[in-house]
């Protein structure tokens, strides 16, 4: 077997680059990283969680790659054994958590808009889903509130009022979607996993939306990394060749 490159790192997101969107990876795609894997160290990250990066790499996956990163590296596995754990309660604590809920739903509920259904606030493991109209509404609904948002701003008042408020708590809101928005800590992107990586010289990063605003982003544009941008499972792995595989 060919002696793995010490010092460096291919690391991949999921979606987009290893599997086509919300897809499950092809044989050809397991197989080419289990070869690429016997000449580099491998990783994975996904913003997803385990369980839903597992349906998409195959149960396996935490044994199939040196290094597996879940929800952005918040949960984290090297070698198949879990090395570290985030989660935004632990982050935040109780207090400041409490402090801006209970903010968030008086803002929600002196809110006049048209319609307002239930579930204003979705709590996840790594960040908060926040949404004025209330995440149960119809598919109907959703269209009807990104329209009126659209012209009304809803979202981006909400959300500087948050910032100004909360500034000490040094969080992040990212406006996604057609009805919410989300808030979570700052550098909980996927340059999150970096801090695992340390002892890697050269970090090659290949994801799929690296544009500003995408969440490869902060993380192809880390000096941490070497970026680069994929169209699709095929050209990462045709990039990936032309840079690991045919580089010996
Ligand atoms: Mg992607």
């Amino acid at each position: 077997m060919a002696v793995r490159k010490p010092g460096l790192i291919a690391l991949f997101d999921v979606d987009g680059t290893l599997t086509a969107p919300r897809k499950v990876a092809t044989p050809k795609m397991l197989e080419f990283l289990k070869e690429l894997r016997k000449v580099v160290t491998v990783g994975v990250v996904g913003g997803s969680d385990l369980s839903k990066i597992s349906e998409q790499l195959g149960k396996s996956v935490i044994n199939d790659y040196d290094y597996v990163f879940s929800e952005n590296g918040l949960v984290a596995h090297k070698g198949g054994k879990l090395i570290g754990t985030q989660s935004l309660k632990s982050f935040l604590g109780e207090e400041k958590l409490k402090e801006f809920i209970n903010f968030t739903l008086h803002y929600i509920a002196d809110l006049d808009i048209p319609i307002k259904r239930g579930t204003f606030i979705e709590f996840r493991s790594g960040m908060l889903n926040v949404s004025p109209i209330g995440r149960n509404c119809s598919q109907e609904e959703r269209d009807e509130f990104e329209k009126y948002d659209k012209v009304h701003n809803i979202r981006p008042k909400m959300v500087s009022v948050l910032r100004e408020k909360f500034a000490h708590l040094n969080l992040t809101f990212s406006i996604g979607g057609q009805i919410s928005f989300d808030v979570f800590p700052q550098g909980w992107d996927k340059t999150y996993c970096l801090r695992y990586l340390e002892e890697f010289q050269e970090v090659h990063f290949f994801g799929d939306k690296t544009y500003k605003g995408g969440n490869d982003h902060e993380i192809f544009a880390s000096e941490r990394t070497v970026g680069h941008t994929v169209t699709s499972p095929e050209d990462t792995v045709e990039q990936c060749t032309a840079l690991i595989l045919s580089n010996p």
